[in-house]
């Protein structure tokens, strides 16, 4: 986008120039060379958007030459002659604090800062020298507003990278932080599955996204007494086990999420009606196969279902809903599609 609009400001400079009476010839050639070169750099963005670091770095290349041909031009020019440059030089010297911002907000400041000496160096060098050399000049309006804007504002903006540094990096730590947050705020304390927050979230995204997919849910059978027998503390360690177990059975496009108590949701994308109760009979074996310490045999039992066109999120549930029901009824440890 900026590199557009640099290259149309490079078209329109190079439109005024060419309407001008009497165009110098470094006004007629660097501005369409600076609008080329940027618009092909967009090209090469738009072709390449993974090479962002290398059009950026040919972007500033391409400003700081445009901006330091003038510069070394125009002062040696006064320098030999009996032109004053506060009258030849063009009404570019606000140029090179763009260019310095942009560098400042765009690079981190390891990077920022030598571009930032070799704009400033190559820039304003010839335009200091030549001013401090010839104080008359340097003591009008314009050669003090170039004073200004190339010695005086460009220090000022040396002194505040580091403020600007420290600012981005606190930005960054709370963008970090933030998405820590997020994470945990949709993950279940106890079993780390995502929760019944975050698991809204899936589904409510599975059922934008139109796909094909289904979902089972899970309930342990006789939980209750488990906690009875054993006590709270090994009932919530046995509900660590059984989402270590169903989520290890499961593969990338599944999602475990515990909906509530001892009673979990998978959601899988891309799994049809047909393959759902294969997927759910694989769950139900991964629990009921091995012991779970110290309880022992433990089994759940789950409905099946899958998305079906017209459904919503409230009648997928209910079908799975329905099905557990109906595998509870049936004696528990089996898997119902509904
Ligand atoms: P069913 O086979 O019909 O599902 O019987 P059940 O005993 O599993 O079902 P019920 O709904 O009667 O009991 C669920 C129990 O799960 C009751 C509740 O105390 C327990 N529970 C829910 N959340 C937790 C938890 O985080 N930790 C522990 N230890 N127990 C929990
Ligand atoms: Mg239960
Ligand atoms: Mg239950």
């Amino acid at each position: 986008m900026l590199l557009m609009l640099t290259g149309f400001m490079g078209v329109a400079a190079s439109v005024l120039h060419y309407l001008e009476p009497q165009p110098e010839l470094m006004d007629l050639v660097i501005p369409p060379l600076a609008a080329v070169a940027n618009l092909a750099l967009a090209i090469w963005l738009v072709r390449q958007p993974k090479r962002i670091l290398q059009v950026v770095y040919c972007a500033f290349g391409v400003a700081i030459a445009a901006l330091s041909l003038p510069a070394w031009y125009y002062s040696l020019r006064a320098n030999y002659s009996s032109e004053l440059l506060i009258t030849i030089f063009p009404p570019i010297s606000s140029f090179l604090i763009i260019l310095i911002v942009l560098v400042m907000v765009m690079l981190p400041p390891r990077r920022a800062f030598p571009i930032m000496i070799a704009a400033w160096s190559l820039n304003a060098l010839p335009i200091l020298t030549y001013l401090l050399t010839h104080k008359d000049e340097l003591w009008s309006s314009r050669g003090q507003e170039m004073f200004m804007s190339y010695g005086l504002a460009i220090l000022l903006l040396l002194v505040l990278l580091p403020f600007q540094h420290r600012a981005r990096m606190q930005i960054q730590r709370l963008q970090n932080d933030n998405s820590h947050m997020h994470n945990l705020a949709e993950r279940d304390a106890l079993t780390r599955q995502y929760n019944r927050w975050g698991g809204q979230r899936l589904l409510d995204e599975f059922m934008r996204s139109g796909s094909v997919g289904s979902i089972i849910m899970l309930d342990i059978d006789h939980f209750k007494l488990i906690n009875d027998t054993h006590g709270h503390l090994t009932g919530d360690s046995v509900l660590k086990q059984f989402a270590m177990r169903v989520s290890s059975a499961l593969r990338s496009d599944g999602h475990l999420i515990r909906w509530g108590g001892e009673e979990f949701l998978v959601l899988i994308r891309g799994i049809a009606e047909q393959d759902v109760f294969t997927v759910a009979e694989r769950l139900r074996t991964a629990i009921n196969g091995d012991l779970f310490p110290p309880v022992g045999k433990l089994t759940a039992s789950g409905g099946a279902t899958s998305r079906m066109e017209n459904d919503t999120l409230e009648s997928l549930i209910a079908r799975a809903d329905k099905a557990l029901y109906q595998a509870k009824l049936n004696g528990r440890d089996q898997v119902v599609c509904g």
